[in-house]
């Protein structure tokens, strides 16, 4: 666009040209866009205005205490005298002014703070008039409009919102300078980007603060990039099979229902997706041939999931990629232990491949005798309320 930015941009980009690390080729082989890495916290520079900042991490890698140190940043600089005004100020929004904008339906999860806290893991800033909250893109660029004067905008979960988000962020950004920090997941518990929203600002974006959390398995002191999901069968982890529903709606306390999920940081070695191939090579083209007219093959092995999955193609699938091998790893199998895998497959191919109609997905819950209200709340989670 204009171009009146620029200049600090690049001088900042040349000083960071020599970071090079394990992290961003990671994030390259993401297919993510070749973005600024930082690997250290400075004090935050108030000075570079047009930047859309991302704070990626896993749960309890500090995303939001590092808005908060930002926060507090802002807190020293807006006590400077004019010059440090005239050179963070553009369009009348001085980016030392910093205002604070929380998801909408993210209250349950800080109830026990007061209603201006921006809350971290082990304490809180008192944001005042500095903090809104929103639900979607519109309302928070009538949020934005009101407050001609902030700079500097911490927009948590910005991922959560529609993808408008993304385009709004950047022509504000552009228009009028506008640094926008954006502490959000990228990655869902598949490894994979989050959703469109979370591509979008991705490719929108101009700086990355990637940061790790140690793996919470007990035996491990790695970095973690990934978010872990899993379910407690009887005491038992249960990882969750790839094609678990994207979506499930919950608060984050540990939960010993099998059918409710859990969620940890862990490495690579201890980040068990087991299934993934499975959803792709057996149960996918399933589903295709579902959408053909040919139900059969998809009903069988539903059936034999839910009724003797030691039958089933899903059993054998893992079986020798987890157990016939020379490196074995049992704890992969465990994902079968969990409940309602055959609603799980329907939900994945009905509401997220869009394989299955509405009839199909009944005849299969009618002949299998599935667990009606499980599945209907899984499909209100991902958007597709569908009752039986
Ligand atoms: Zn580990």
């Amino acid at each position: 666009m204009s171009g009146i930015f620029d200049e600090p941009q690049e001088k900042a980009r040349t000083q960071n040209q020599g970071e090079k690390s394990r992290t961003d080729s990671f994030l390259l082989s993401l297919g993510f866009p070749r973005l600024k890495v930082h690997h250290s916290f400075d004090h935050f520079d108030f000075t570079l205005p047009a930047r859309r900042i991302l704070v990626i991490g896993p749960m309890g890698s500090g995303k939001t205490e590092y808005s908060a140190r930002v926060w507090r940043d802002a807190k020293i600089a807006i006590k400077k005298g004019k010059a440090v005004a005239s050179i963070s100020t553009y369009a009348g929004a001085d980016r030392r002014r910093t205002h604070f904008v929380r998801f909408g339906i993210d209250k349950e999860r800080f109830k026990d703070y007061p209603e201006d806290a921006l809350a971290y893991r082990g304490g809180y800033e008192l944001c005042g008039s500095d903090i809104s909250q929103a639900v979607d893109s519109f309302e928070l660029e009538s949020i934005i409009a009101t407050h001609p004067e902030a700079g500097t905008w911490i927009i948590d979960e910005a991922s959560f919102y529609d993808e408008r988000i993304a385009y709004l962020i950047r022509n504000e950004s552009e228009a009028r300078g506008l640094v926008f920090i954006l502490p959000t997941l990228i990655l869902n518990f598949r490894r994979e980007i989050f959703n469109q929203a979370a591509r979008l600002l991705l490719e929108n974006s101009t700086d990355i603060f990637p940061l790790s959390a140690y793996c919470e398995h007990e035996d491990c002191i790695a970095d973690s990039l990934y978010t872990y999901r899993y379910y407690t069968v009887s005491g038992t982890e249960c990882p969750a099979l790839y094609f678990d529903p994207l979506i499930i709606i919950g608060g984050d306390k540990l939960k010993d229902d099998p059918k409710e999920p859990n969620y940890c940081t862990r490495c690579d070695l201890h980040h068990y997706l087991p299934g993934k191939e499975y959803s792709f090579f057996t149960l996918k083209p399933l589903g295709e041939a579902a959408s053909r007219g040919d139900m059969k093959p998809l009903l069988a092995e539903l059936s034999a999931i839910n009724g003797n999955i030691e039958e089933s193609r899903l059993y054998a699938s893992l079986k020798r990629l987890h157990i016939d091998t020379e490196t074995p790893s049992p704890e992969h199998m465990n994902a079968l232990k969990v409940p309602c895998i055959a609603e799980k497959a329907l939900c994945y191919l009905y509401a997220e491949q869009n394989l299955l109609s509405v009839e199909q997905l009944s005849l299969a819950v009618n002949s299998l005798g599935l667990d009606r209200e499980y599945l209907s709340k899984r499909l209100a989670d991902n958007r597709r309320p569908q009752d039986f």
